[in-house]
C-alpha cells in the first residue's frame, strides 16, 4: 500500500495546522510553508485532513 498526500498550495491558508496536528512526522514547515517530508510514516489518521480549515490536504491511499 502506497499513501500519496498532497497539499494544494492554492488553497492553503499558512496556518501550520496540518504539521501540529499529524503525530507521524509527515509535514515540516519549511521555508514558511507546509511539506510532505515522509508520506512512508503515514498512518492515514486523517487528522491532517480534519484539521485543516481550508482542505487543502489530500490522503489517498493506492
Ligand atoms: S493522515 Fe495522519 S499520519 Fe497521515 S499525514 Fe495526515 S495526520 Fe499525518
Ligand atoms: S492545515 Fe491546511 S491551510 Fe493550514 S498550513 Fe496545513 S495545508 Fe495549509
Amino acid at each position: 500500500m502506497v499513501v500519496e498526500i498532497s497539499i494544494v498550495y492554492s488553497k492553503c491558508e499558512l496556518c501550520k495546522a496540518c504539521v501540529k496536528a499529524c503525530s507521524y512526522g509527515v509535514f515540516e514547515w519549511l521555508d514558511d510553508i507546509p511539506v510532505v517530508v515522509n508520506a512512508a510514516n503515514c498512518a492515514i489518521c486523517l487528522e491532517c485532513m480534519k484539521n485543516c480549515p481550508s482542505k487543502a490536504i489530500n490522503v489517498e491511499e493506492r
